[in-house]
């Protein structure tokens, strides 16, 4: 797989998970603008350093904004409004869960660690009877 396309299949959930984008302040939605996320190098940044911006309508988003977005989480399905600027940490950061679902997976952790250090074995004994059975 080229770059561009890990890149556009890193990408592509977080575009499908924007329901609606309108302006907190002006009330206008801009839902139905062509938007896409694109690596973008800010000529005022020190570092340089490219990062995700949000493209609506072709016009990159500056980080001085005033745009909500409803989306429903890639990892739980839980719909919310939050500000741009935060959507977009989620897509610089890697971030795939929300606040809703961030906890339940520190609790999946948890389980998984147990089981593999042994204490949850015996639940797991029914397993081997059942696949010996149509022997
Ligand atoms: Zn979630």
């Amino acid at each position: 797989m080229s770059a561009r396309a890990e890149e556009l299949n890193y990408l592509q959930p977080y575009i499908a998970s924007i329901q609606t984008i309108r302006d907190k302040i002006t009330g206008i939605d801009y839902t139905d603008k062509k938007r896409t996320i694109e690596k973008i190098s800010s000529t005022f940044s020190n570092t340089k350093q490219p990062i995700y911006k949000l493209v609506l309508d072709e016009k990159p988003i500056s980080r001085n904004n005033n745009l909500i977005v409803g989306y429903c989480c890639q990892t739980c399905g839980t719909c919310q409004e939050i500000t741009l600027t935060l959507f977009m940490r989620k897509v610089n950061k890697g971030t795939k869960r929300c606040a809703a679902c961030v906890n339940q997976d520190d609790k999946k952790c948890q389980t998984h660690s147990e089981f593999m250090t042994g204490k949850i074995v015996a639940q797991s004994n029914w397993i081997p009877r059942e696949t010996t059975k149509h022997k």
